[in-house]
Order: C-alpha cells, then sequence, then structure tokens
C-alpha cells in the first residue's frame, strides 16, 4: 500500500513521467479511499489546467523569479501537454 507522500509524488511527476502499470493500479487503489490524496490530484489538474492555458510568450514576459533553464523547462512542459491531453487516473 502506497503512502499518500507516495501518492503526491506520483501524482506529481505524472503525466510528465511513466510510472509503470503496478504503480498506476496502486496509485488508483490508494485514490479510492483516500480523500485528501483525491483532493491532492483535483487541485493538481487545476493547475495543470491553468498552466496549458497560459501562453509560453505571455509567461517570459511575466517577471517571475525564474532562472532561463527553468523557464525553459516550464516551456517545454507546457508545449508537449499543450498537445496531449492528460489523463484522467
Ligand atoms: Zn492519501
Amino acid at each position: 500500500m502506497l503512502t499518500c507522500r507516495e501518492v503526491s509524488r506520483l501524482l506529481t511527476l505524472e503525466p510528465e513521467q511513466a510510472i509503470g502499470r503496478f504503480r498506476r493500479i496502486a496509485v488508483t487503489f490508494h485514490l479510492a479511499i483516500c480523500h485528501n490524496c483525491r483532493r491532492n490530484r483535483r487541485q493538481l489538474k487545476q493547475i495543470r489546467h491553468y498552466l496549458a492555458q497560459t501562453h509560453v510568450a505571455e509567461l517570459s514576459q511575466v517577471d517571475y523569479p525564474l532562472d532561463t533553464a527553468t523557464r525553459e523547462r516550464i516551456a517545454e512542459q507546457l508545449r508537449v501537454h499543450h498537445s496531449t491531453p492528460s489523463e484522467d487516473v
């Protein structure tokens, strides 16, 4: 049985990284019984949805205290996820 901390970490990785079929099933079981992790997943989805709607150009114009490498990494993730709909786990 996964702990809430493990589920939280896996939800944060998803969908950026493949977590494997066994872990995905374990996360699904955990979410079925854990209200806090379901709420956490819902909040992550809302953040991803918001970020997907933010244009990369707009992101580069805002004065966020992020270094160039971090901005590029975020921009790349937005490009990837904007073109592929996220999976509903
Ligand atoms: Zn939990």
